[in-house]
């Protein structure tokens, strides 16, 4: 089951590339990269001790190396891809 619709994965593909996001893995320098299927959502935590699940957050997507696996996110809000009533939630 695809989570991300190929049509939203190819705008955002398409955002990624505009902003220059095109340079080779900066672990491996391998040049092939993977969209998640998915996204990831970190919650901005207000102190060290503990962690708190809900709050503030960071939609983001993410790029994955397909040869050594390296993470990379970016933020849904400055590639301005946040569903619209979804900016400041
Ligand atoms: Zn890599």
């Amino acid at each position: 089951m695809k989570i991300i619709p190929d049509e939203k994965k190819l705008e955002i593909i398409k955002v990624l590339q505009q902003k220059g996001v095109n340079r080779p893995c900066p672990k491996c320098n391998h040049n092939n990269f993977t969209l998640l299927d998915g996204y990831f959502n970190q919650v901005i935590q207000p102190e060290l001790k503990g962690i708190t699940l809900s709050g503030p957050a960071v939609p983001s997507v993410v790029t994955v190396c397909t040869n050594c696996g390296y993470i990379s996110q970016h933020a849904l809000g400055v590639l301005g891809l946040m569903p619209a009533g979804e900016e400041k939630k």
